[in-house]
């Protein structure tokens, strides 16, 4: 497989790969959308994920200076999405660097392609801590070891410390100031805080470099084993793997696509493509 020249490597797109190389290959190279539900209660998953593309966006307005006050007003026909409001008030923003950067794309490149992150929120002080921030909106809380292994975590920690020095008085960040911080807000603001380090970034230096050569050298994109990992997949009509799972089992984390519709987890930049 050869990218195009503007195909960039996302966390979305290698937390695919990993999951399933023929999802990687559907939804990227054969770009193909949306042939099956990904839950059975497809009404209360598009609800919920509508709900957390409006928190985002409501984030986004405040960080880039519109009154919390004046957001606020949008808010009364949702309770559940004023609970998040309050809650990111009172907890999203605590004990941050006060130097701000929200909804900001990095990108570097690794191994002769393109990597890039695009963040919720770099909060960072030059000499001092480099916090980067992201809100979730799912209902469970996952696992701590489960978020040190999550591609947005590797991919969003390395592409700081590799691309960030511009924001950091022209100096490169070094990882031990690096931190990762997922905020639950629907787990009243829980805060799961990661750590960084130069071992920690050669390892996931690695685990990178393996991944973007096993693409680029890749002529098939099987089909993963593991089948748990198709239930909740959008492609399961083109893989013959069976029906939806059910929304009671499903992590979510609440995030959706830039552009084209609902997608869950999935951060893609729009003008990606081979
Ligand atoms: S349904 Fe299963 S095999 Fe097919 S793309 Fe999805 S995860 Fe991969």
């Amino acid at each position: 497989m050869n990218p195009d020249a503007d195909f960039a490597f996302t966390q979305g797109s290698l937390g695919d790969y990993a999951e399933c190389a023929r999802r990687f290959e559907l939804r990227y190279i054969k770009r193909l959308r949306y042939p099956a539900l990904e839950v059975n209660q497809a009404l209360e998953y598009e609800m919920r994920l509508r709900r957390g593309d409006r928190f985002h966006k409501l984030v986004q307005q405040h960080l880039l200076g519109v009154p919390a006050e004046l957001l606020a007003r949008s808010l009364a026909d949702d309770a559940d999405l004023a609970g998040w409001w309050e809650t990111y008030l009172r907890h999203g923003l605590a004990d941050l660097p006060t130097e701000r950067q929200a909804e900001i794309t990095l990108q570097t490149t690794l191994g002769g392609q393109r990597l890039l992150a695009k963040y919720d929120l770099l909060a960072l002080e030059p000499g001092g801590a480099a916090v980067i921030v992201d809100w979730k909106t799912g209902e469970r809380l996952p696992s701590r070891a489960h978020l040190q292994g999550r591609m947005q975590t590797v991919v969003y920690r390395y592409v700081l410390a590799r691309a960030g020095a511009h924001l950091y008085g022209g100096e490169t960040i070094p990882p031990e100031r690096i931190r990762m911080d997922y905020v639950y807000v629907a787990q009243g603001g829980q805060r799961v805080s990661l750590e960084y380090s130069a071992a920690r970034m050669a390892e996931d230096e690695a685990r990178l470099r393996e991944m973007i050569g096993a693409i680029g050298e890749a002529e098939a994109f099987p089909l993963t084993e593991d089948e748990r990992r198709c239930r909740f997949c959008t492609y399961r009509a083109f893989c013959g793997r069976g029906a939806a799972g059910d929304l009671s089992e499903f992590v979510e984390d609440g995030e959706v696509e830039e552009e084209g519709g609902i997608e869950l987890d999935f951060e893609q930049i729009a003008e990606i493509e081979f």
